[in-house]
């Protein structure tokens, strides 16, 4: 049993059923229960799907073959891990090379590997999207057999790049726009769950990022760093909304992979921040930012690092810290790196503008960039006044016809839908 509820901390379970459902007993949400190192040759050898294997078999206890692991692996990370170095102290950790060029393609393209290995019947995902996550959820079932896709996003509050990328794909893929902001979305999708008609004549599934497989996944780009850099990493820097990126990279550290201080970044959403100055958690209203994937204020993950370091919270303060960065270093930090010729988007952006707020001096430093900055080309065409080459991913898309349909923030209606669905 290799999962535990960090809320119930007597329920275990395996990775099977924490991927299957999510949510344990008292809303509780899983973790590993324990997190071994890596042997050190493993980091030596050199090659990132045999890195992903090795990582994800020793964070679900065996409970998935090596062969099997490794061809799960290779399909969902089919594309390319890329380091981009600044000067040769400072690079950057590109994650945006998948098909929907935001990090979160590692996350769902294995949560979805995950779903075809355990589902046996017919799945059907719901999940709310700021923006990201609907696409990469999108494009990883896109076409899977016995599996229906529901996303709702909330209308006109997401890039027209991040729509068009989703709600043009059809098939099997259903795109809801709701008359809402983000919580309304994620409202409605919670009623669902909680509805017993709906549950059990489509057999709900939730791909939101507290599934383990999500946060498995992402654990591997952070202990295959040795096969993209020599050098270790004194500071880690990860543009953070809902924590869970950054919450892969501390177990990565604890598996030990070669990273020293990690630091988050925030937008003006400074709940953990303010935290990490003050020791007390205080969520705010949430506002909206130039970086609105991490338009957040109360942090999913964060549960899952206050359970980890529960009994050595001073360990947290040495191991992690957090800045919140304003919408104005944001624009500036964009125009700085483009007049340098690397084009970050916003969220990417918070992250550098976080590492040159720090006292690093000689230190080796590394930003994770989470979005290509074509994925918001509009908002960077705004500040830098010019055209954004858009890759052929956005080119093709935009043309394409939008299949969303629209409903109002209210759940009769949505279940109505639900329940016509075959
Ligand atoms: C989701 C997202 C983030 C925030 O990641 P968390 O794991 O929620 O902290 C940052 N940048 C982009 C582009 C994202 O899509």
């Amino acid at each position: 049993m290799s999962f535990i509820n960090i809320s119930q901390q007597h329920q275990r379970v395996s990775f099977k059923d924490a991927v299957l459902n999510p949510i344990g007993e008292n809303s509780g949400i899983y973790f590993p229960h324990d997190i071994k190192p890596l042997d050190k040759d493993i980091f030596e050898c050199g090659d990132f799907h045999q890195i992903a294997v090795e990582t994800l078999h020793n964070l679900t206890h065996n409970e998935l073959s090596k062969d099997k692991l490794g061809s799960m692996v290779a399909r969902a990370f089919n594309f390319p891990l890329e380091l981009h170095s600044l000067t040769d102290k400072n690079h950057i950790l590109e994650l945006f090379h998948g098909p929907t060029l935001a990090f979160k393609d590692f996350g769902a393209r294995f949560l979805a590997e995950c779903l075809t290995e355990f589902n046996q019947q017919k799945a059907t995902i719901i999940t709310a999207t700021s923006g990201d996550t609907g696409a990469a959820v999108a494009h990883a079932f896109h076409g899977q057999p016995n599996v229906e896709v529901v996303v709702l996003y909330p209308e006109g509050k997401i890039s027209k790049e991040q729509e068009q990328l989703f709600c043009t794909l059809g098939d099997n893929i259903r795109t809801v726009k709701v008359d809402g902001n983000f919580d309304n979305c994620q409202s409605l999708v919670k009623q669902a769950f909680n509805d017993e008609e709906v549950n059990n004549k489509l057999n709900l599934n939730s791909a939101n990022s507290i599934n383990v497989a999500r946060l498995l996944a992402q654990v591997c780009y952070y202990t295959a760093l040795p096969t993209l850099i020599q050098q270790p990493i004194d500071n880690l820097v990860v543009p953070s909304g809902n924590f869970g990126n950054i919450t892969a990279a501390l177990i990565a550290k604890h598996m030990g992979a070669p990273v020293g201080h990690l630091i988050a970044a925030t937008n003006a959403n400074d709940t953990a921040p303010r935290f990490f100055n003050h020791k007390q958690w205080l969520p705010q209203v949430t506002q909206r930012t130039l970086s609105n994937a991490m338009d957040v204020s109360q942090p999913n993950n964060f549960s899952r690092i206050l359970y980890y370091y529960q009994h050595k919270l001073d360990q947290l303060f040495v191991d992690m810290s957090a800045l919140s960065i304003s919408d104005a270093q944001t624009r500036q930090t964009i125009k700085e790196l483009d007049t340098q010729g690397y084009q970050v988007d916003p969220h990417t952006a918070v992250g550098m503008h976080a590492l040159s707020k720090m006292n690093v001096g000689q230190t080796n430093n590394l930003v994770v960039s989470t979005a290509h900055p074509a994925k918001f080309a509009d908002v960077l065409e705004g500040i830098l006044q010019k055209p954004i080459s858009r890759p052929s991913a956005i080119s093709e898309c935009l043309t394409k016809p939008n299949l969303s349909i629209r409903i109002a923030d209210d759940f009769d209606d949505f279940k109505e839908y639900l329940l016509a669905l075959d």
